[in-house]
């Protein structure tokens, strides 16, 4: 684990509600929203970029996606939502330990967010 902020939430150090946990990832709600519906999946192990993924993080790839449909159908917004990943900081990235945005609660139109 890194000791970026999200590797202080997920060993506990930082407090977060927990909006969805399993074995591999957490969800919690960004602490600065951009939506109305603003939620972060995060894994585990702390991958920096999605460019820094290998081979072996597949599986665990996958997983985030499946388990943010369940954090979207938990929140309610499983008909509607975006999911983003910024990678680098010229893309925006802040926190270098990969997580998707989850986006959701205003018209999502082509070029809207
Ligand atoms: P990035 O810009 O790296 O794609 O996204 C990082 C996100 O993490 C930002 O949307 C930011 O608001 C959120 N964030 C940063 N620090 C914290 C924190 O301490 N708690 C929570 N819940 N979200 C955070």
């Amino acid at each position: 684990m890194t000791d970026t902020i999200f590797g202080k939430i997920i060993n506990g150090e930082i407090p977060a509600e927990r909006l969805y946990e399993d074995e591999h990832c957490i969800a919690i709600n960004d602490i600065n929203p951009q939506a109305p519906v603003h939620a972060l999946v995060i894994p585990k192990t702390c991958i920096a970029r999605l460019v820094d993924a290998q081979p072996d993080d597949q599986a665990l790839l996958g997983h985030l996606l499946l388990a943010a449909g369940k954090v979207a159908d938990k929140l309610g917004v499983a008909d509607a939502f975006r999911l983003i990943i910024n990678n680098g900081a010229g893309a925006g990235q802040t926190v270098f330990h990969l997580h998707l945005h989850i986006m959701a609660g205003k018209p999502l139109a082509e070029g809207d967010m």
